[in-house]
């Protein structure tokens, strides 16, 4: 186990520093291919957005450009139709780039609410798909926490994609569109001399743009430096916030008196983000200060080139205001294009690790192999599954949670696997019902490599209670039928056979009654109640093989003892498994397995296996007996 732990860690520490180190123009492909992902969601999204920031940046340049011309209009005593013409054509083209901008905002809903669901949905669909095995393992469970940490609490990731397009499509309109109205700033007019006021202000908008590379830079290092800091914070706070919110901690807060104590650590850790937060809004406000005095500086150069120009007669009224203006737009688009690119590099590995979690990243392969084979289940014959020489090892731990095991499952018999805790009976289970592929050794049933089967048809086979199932907040009879429609008898029966059918029949809304309260009218369950529902939706699903897995340990001895006495008679034809810690519960078995320190020990009935004293099943049976006496 810890060996385990160790495997986590190190695999954490790890990640996280990859995660934030990637060359840009992996970052740029991520951002391109999570794009990709917003797209193929919804065809419009991207063009239309994308269009959309284009409108808007382009509107105050078109009302710019027809200013001055309307100015130069004026200020030449052109003809009224002439100027009325300006006008009108100024009125038509701002509007029209309006409309374009309203209607492309309208086929959008890249940004907001849907995108955050049509993108978790997107996850959502790939872990249930993916193989148990991957699940479980400790890299996965990593990205997963990863993955929800950063776009919670930082926005980070592919929800941020459509505000990294947007800080694209700014600064290349911005940059193109100014330089398309201010270009002859730039260019040399006969007879001038040397143009300084313009060579000072190229100089100028250079320097500005390096400092927003080195400002810009420092931002993005910090935002990075800080999320690894505030990881553990955050990952605190989480964990306290879901021990206040949970009936079980709020119990434990009233009675240990640990308000103050839990206040404190908030405290703490609202510290510590307020100062990084303040680090970084001290440095953001410090460099938007030195970039708007150099802007000035840049306004004032133009306002010298544009104006000694003008008054030469090179450049008339409305130029003047045209350049300016088109100018002063200039140095904050190259700022906006640097951003755009900080901000590539911020949120590329942040998409890598979601296209890498939803199978499009480089490696389709890292999160989802799926193991398959092709063989359909046949099981109308006298069926029976064998493990042969058997061991397993968790993925990322280096001990064997069991080893060398040999044993035989067939039609109409029932099996109970007794042994301590830790002893490797649930890892058992999950070898049978392939959540797992033994390490070494093989698993046949009829005489085939279960692999060869597909393995959502062999599943199909068992019905399982685990012992940490779990119900959803949906309507009791979905739940038992693990479906939206439903036999209502059959639930009812299953619901009768697993011994909560009158307390089913009392509910205000019978079948289609809520459970938790999640909803409104849903209604709270105990522990019993909970693993009783559970025990219906094994029923429910008539699979050949039912597997218990400590399924009664909330409920009382009584109820156990009928719930087995009633699975006697329900899985009489089918093979049947129970794990129990009660082993009075366990001993009217046609075999008993005792499993130790992860190996199978003594497998026998219950007579056979009392009368070899120096046995482990002996020990656990006088242990538990005595407390009877
Ligand atoms: P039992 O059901 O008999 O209590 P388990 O099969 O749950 O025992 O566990 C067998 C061994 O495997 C234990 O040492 C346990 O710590 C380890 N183990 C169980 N689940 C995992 C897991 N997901 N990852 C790593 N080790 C595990």
């Amino acid at each position: 186990m810890k060996k385990y732990i160790k495997a986590r860690k190190s695999s954490h520490t790890s990640t996280v520093s990859e995660s934030a180190k990637i060359p840009f123009f992996k970052s740029l492909g991520s951002v391109l291919r999570t794009a990709k992902v917003i797209f193929r969601m919804d065809w419009r999204n991207i063009p239309a957005f994308v269009l959309n920031q284009f409108f808007i940046t382009l509107q105050p340049f078109v009302a710019l450009f027809f200013s001055a011309r309307i100015l130069d209009a004026l200020s030449t005593g052109a003809e009224r139709h002439v100027v009325i013409t300006w006008v009108v054509t100024a009125v038509f083209c701002n509007y029209g780039v309006y409309l374009l901008e309203r209607f492309t905002a309208c086929s959008s809903n890249v940004e907001g609410i849907t995108l955050y669901w049509q993108l978790y949905q997107e996850m959502s669909r790939v872990m249930m798909r993916a193989d148990y095995e991957e699940l479980e393992k400790p890299d996965i469970g990593l990205a997963k926490e990863r993955i929800y940490r950063s776009t919670r609490m930082f926005w980070y990731g592919p929800w941020e994609v459509p505000g990294v397009l947007m800080s694209v499509v700014q600064g290349i309109t911005v940059v193109a569109a100014s330089l398309g109205l201010a270009w002859p700033v730039f260019m040399p007019v006969a007879g001038e001399g040397i143009p300084w006021g313009t060579i000072l202000m190229v100089l100028f908008i250079l320097v500005s743009a390096l400092y927003s590379i080195s400002a810009e830079t420092r931002l993005y290092r910090m935002k990075e430096d800080g999320l690894e800091k505030l990881a553990v914070q955050f990952r605190r706070s989480n964990f306290l916030y879901g021990y206040i919110r949970e009936t079980q901690g709020a119990k434990d807060i009233r009675l240990y008196n640990q308000q103050k104590m839990i206040q404190k650590q908030s405290r703490s850790i609202l510290d510590k983000i307020e100062g990084l937060s303040k680090e970084r809004a001290d440095l953001s406000s410090r460099s938007s200060g030195i970039r708007g005095a150099m802007s000035q500086a840049v306004v004032c150069l133009a306002y010298v080139s544009v104006g000694i120009r003008a008054l030469k007669g090179v450049f008339s009224v409305g130029n003047v205001v045209q350049y300016v203006g088109a100018v002063t737009q200039l140095s904050e688009g190259i700022r906006m294009m640097i951003y755009s690119l900080q901000h590539i590099r911020m949120q590329g590995p942040h998409c890598q690790e979601y296209l890498d979690f939803i199978g499009e990243g480089d490696d389709p392969r890292k999160y989802r192999h799926r193991r398959d084979g092709k063989e359909p289940v046949e099981l109308n014959k006298d069926w029976e599954i064998v493990f042969e020489n058997v061991s397993f090892r968790y993925p990322g731990t280096e001990e064997w949670a069991l080893q060398d095991l040999n044993i035989r499952l067939k039609k109409g018999h029932h099996y109970a696997l007794v042994g301590m805790n830790g002893s490797g009976k649930t890892t058992f289970v999950k070898l049978l019902c392939r959540l797992y592929d033994p390490t070494k050794g093989r698993i046949f049933l009829n005489g085939k490599d279960i692999r060869e089967y597909s393995t959502a048809e062999y599943q199909r086979i068992f019905a399982v209670v685990f012992q940490d199932f779990q119900l959803l907040a949906l309507p009791l009879g979905e739940n038992v039928a693990a479906s939206v429609g439903y036999d209502k008898e059959r639930v009812q029966e299953c619901l009768e056979k697993a011994g909560i059918g009158d307390w089913a029949a009392k509910l205000p809304k019978g079948l289609k009654q809520p459970l938790y309260t999640v909803e409104e009218d849903g209604v709270n369950i105990s522990g019993g109640e909970a693993q009783k529902i559970a025990i219906a939706r094994a029923l429910y699903k008539d699979a050949p093989f039912v597997v218990l897995d400590e399924p009664t340990a909330a409920l009382d001895p009584i109820a156990e003892a009928e719930i087995y006495s009633k699975f006697r008679d329900i899985t009489d034809q089918k093979g049947a498994l129970y794990i129990s810690h009660r082993l009075s519960s366990c001993r009217f078995c046609d075999t008993i397995a005792v499993f130790h320190e992860g190996r199978l020990v003594q497998e026998g009935s219950h007579e056979e296996l009392l009368s070899q004293t120096d046995g482990q099943y002996f020990r656990l049976w006088e242990a538990q007996a005595q407390w009877y006496r």
